[in-house]
């Protein structure tokens, strides 16, 4: 298995996915819808196509999708990025990701982020040869401690990298949590880094953009993607906003990574940008339902069951089936009852490995049937 610290393998996904596929089993592992998103959105990229929009888009992102992202923001937050000059358009939110990375920090530079960590993040941190500290995130809500924050940030911190609705956890930060995370960035002079990808999918609670925050649009950069709020994964469209100073040196990676992002699909995403607010609390109440149904299986299989605020994630502790290791685990139980997860300590360094030794997390993103036989299928464990 992949080890999160820039020991570049083959990622966990690819690893599990690939499981999932020899074996037949239902793949709750890499997280991706099984259904498509908005009919429209999909029309409106074939009609791109068809009309020739299929050379490069402008190196920033075409206008249509930055206004549609800035008007996104307005809509929700009450932000508002120029278009122009503080938003980008990105190849998924991984470039994102990575160009930002790339762009603010150099060798004894620290990246702070949070424990466990989505996998990219380690790995690019060690690609650009900046040091990677972290916070644990601690059962059963995953939240940090503030005050052992506050021990892990110092005058080499460039960027705090914050995952917000927190893959793999499930966990939405509450407003003191945020608060406290600009408070330290700016005592230290760091660049706060937001992956929002989530943020349209948490349930019974609010998703606050950490830029939303006094003090915090001047030094944040914030990413999401057209992935997870429209389920188009396999299109890769994702963005950043923040201060024109920022953009503009992540813009500069960005000519040379991918120089721009697919057209077609730009176009269309801005359509989705554009539907009215009942399609995004829709997709909300969709998911917090097929959450509660994998909730229950997951439960009656006998695991113990963290029931997620937020993302399509749902974290089990293998530990009441006297399984303590999810690693194994996870490379068993496609096999043993046709089930793929991907085990959480892949997610940590190895202190963090040891906390987290026997989590498990299963996506929920997919059918009511599946998640159903799913849950029928692990019920054998027991
Ligand atoms: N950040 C997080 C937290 C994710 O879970 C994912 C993937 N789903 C990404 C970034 C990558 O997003 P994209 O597919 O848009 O590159
Ligand atoms: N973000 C997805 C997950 O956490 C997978 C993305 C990928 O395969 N790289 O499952």
């Amino acid at each position: 298995l992949l080890s999160p610290d820039g020991g570049l393998g083959v990622t966990i996904f690819e690893e599990m996915t690939t499981l999932a596929l020899s074996t037949g089993a239902i793949n709750l592992g890499q997280g991706f819808p099984d259904e498509d998103g908005p009919d429209e959105i999909k029309a409106a990229a074939q009609t791109a196509i068809a009309s020739g929009a299929n050379q490069y888009a402008p190196g920033k992102g075409l206008p249509v999708l930055r206004e549609a992202i800035t008007a996104h923001q307005q809509r929700f937050y009450g932000l508002a990025p120029d278009p122009d000059t503080e938003v980008l358009v990105t190849t998924g939110a991984t470039e994102a990701i990575a160009a930002t990375l790339l762009a603010f920090t150099q060798p004894g530079d620290e990246v702070l982020t949070f424990e466990p960590f989505y996998d990219s993040y380690g790995a690019i941190i060690g690609m650009a040869g900046a040091t990677h500290v972290t916070a644990p995130l601690l059962a059963p809500d995953f939240l940090p401690d503030l005050s052992a924050l506050e021990d892990v940030f110092s005058h080499r911190t460039r960027i705090v990298l914050l995952n917000n609705p927190h893959n793999p956890t499930g966990a939405v930060f509450p407003h003191h949590v945020l608060a406290k995370i600009v408070e330290l960035a700016a005592r230290y002079d760091a660049i706060i880094v937001s992956d929002e990808v989530y943020e349209h999918l948490t349930f019974g609670v609010d998703h606050i953009p950490i830029a939303s925050l006094p003090g915090a649009a001047d030094r944040s950069i914030t990413i999401s993607s057209a992935g997870k709020t429209f389920s188009f994964t396999g299109w890769k469209i994702g963005w950043l906003s923040g201060p024109e100073h920022l953009v503009s040196a992540v813009r500069t990676v960005k000519q040379f990574l991918t120089y721009s992002s697919g057209t077609p699909f730009q176009g269309a995403i801005a359509v989705g940008l554009g539907l009215p607010d009942d399609f995004f609390t829709g997709i909300a109440s969709t998911l917090q339902h097929k959450r509660d149904i994998l909730a229950e299986g997951l439960r009656a299989a006998g695991f113990g069951v963290y029931v997620p605020s937020g993302t399509y994630f749902i974290n089990v502790d293998t530990a009441p089936l006297g399984i303590r290791d999810s690693v194994d685990l996870a490379r068993r139980l496609p096999g043993l009852v046709g089930v793929a997860a991907i085990p959480v300590p892949v997610f940590c360094h190895p202190q963090g490995a040891e906390r987290t030794r026997s989590l498990l997390r299963f996506a929920f993103c997919k059918k009511t049937s599946v998640l159903e036989e799913a849950a029928e299928r692990l019920a054998s464990l027991k």
